[in-house]
C-alpha cells in the first residue's frame, strides 16, 4: 500500500544546488579580479579577510569588498580608486554567479517529472532575503516546475527557520493537511526538525554542505544523496509512475 503524497516542498541552498562551492569560487573570482585591478595584497590574505567579513557581517550583506579594502593595510590600496576597486569584485562575483548557478543534473530531471504529475504541488521554502532567493529560483531555472502560489520565503512570512510556525503557516495557506506533505532539505536543524514537528514527511538531503554530517533532534523519515534517490523513493514508497 503506498502512502498518499499532495506536496512536496523544497529548500534551495544546499539542496537545490551547492551554495557552498558555488559561493567560493565567486568570492574566489572576486578577490583575483580585485588583484588584477591593482590591490597590493596576495591572493591568500584577500581571501582570508574576505572569509571573515562574510563571517562577521553574514553573507547577506551588502558591502563585503568595501570592508576587504577597508581592512587590508593603507599601502594595499594607495593611489587606486577605491570604487574601481569594489567594482572589480562585485562585477567578477556576479559573473561567476551568473555562468555558475545551476542546480545539479539529477534535481533539475527530478524536478521536471515531478511537474508532469497532475495535481501534485511543488513547493519551496526558503529562509533569507526574499529578493535573493527569488533571483536564484530564477537563475536556476526551475520556476517553471514550482506550483507559482506555494513558493515561500521566510522574510515574506515574517517567520524564520527553524521556527516550525514557518512550516505550519505554508500548510494552512494552501490547505494542505501535514501528513501528506514532504520536505526535502539538508539543515538537520532548521530544515528537518521543525518539519517533522509539525507532522509533514522529511527526506534528509545529504549531498553536500556544511550541513549535511550534523544531526538534529528528529530522525528524517528518509535520507537521500541525491535527486534520484527521491524519486526512487517517490515510486517505492508513495507509489509515483
Ligand atoms: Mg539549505
Amino acid at each position: 500500500m503506498s502512502r498518499p503524497l499532495d506536496a512536496i516542498f523544497f529548500d534551495i541552498d544546499d539542496t537545490l544546488f551547492s551554495t557552498s562551492v558555488f559561493a567560493d569560487k565567486a568570492r574566489r573570482a572576486a578577490v583575483d579580479a580585485m588583484i588584477a585591478a591593482g590591490l597590493r595584497a596576495t591572493r591568500e590574505d584577500c581571501f582570508r579577510e574576505l572569509t571573515e567579513v562574510v563571517g562577521e557581517f553574514s553573507s547577506n550583506f551588502g558591502a563585503h569588498f568595501d570592508k576587504v579594502v577597508q581592512r587590508l593595510p593603507v599601502g594595499a590600496s594607495t593611489g587606486l580608486n577605491r570604487e574601481i576597486l569594489i567594482a572589480s569584485g562585485v562585477v567578477a562575483y556576479h559573473e561567476t554567479k551568473w555562468r555558475e548557478l545551476k542546480v545539479y543534473d539529477d534535481v533539475y530531471e527530478v524536478l521536471r517529472w515531478l511537474s508532469a504529475r497532475p495535481g501534485l504541488v511543488r513547493g519551496i521554502i526558503s529562509a533569507g532575503i526574499g529578493i535573493k532567493q527569488a533571483e536564484k529560483v530564477i537563475r536556476l531555472r526551475i520556476y517553471e516546475f514550482l506550483t507559482p502560489n506555494a513558493i515561500y520565503f521566510t522574510e515574506q512570512v515574517g517567520i524564520n527557520k527553524p521556527n516550525p510556525k514557518l512550516y505550519r503557516r505554508v500548510l494552512q495557506d494552501l490547505g494542505l493537511s501535514a501528513e501528506r506533505c514532504m520536505y526535502v532539505g539538508d539543515n538537520p536543524v532548521n530544515d528537518i526538525d521543525p518539519a517533522a514537528e509539525v507532522g509533514m514527511i522529511t527526506a534528509h538531503n545529504r549531498r553536500s554542505g556544511r550541513h549535511s554530517e550534523e544531526e538534529g533532534r528528529r530522525k528524517p523519515d528518509y535520507v537521500i544523496r541525491n535527486f534520484y534517490e527521491l524519486r526512487d523513493l517517490l515510486r517505492g514508497e508513495f507509489g509515483f509512475g
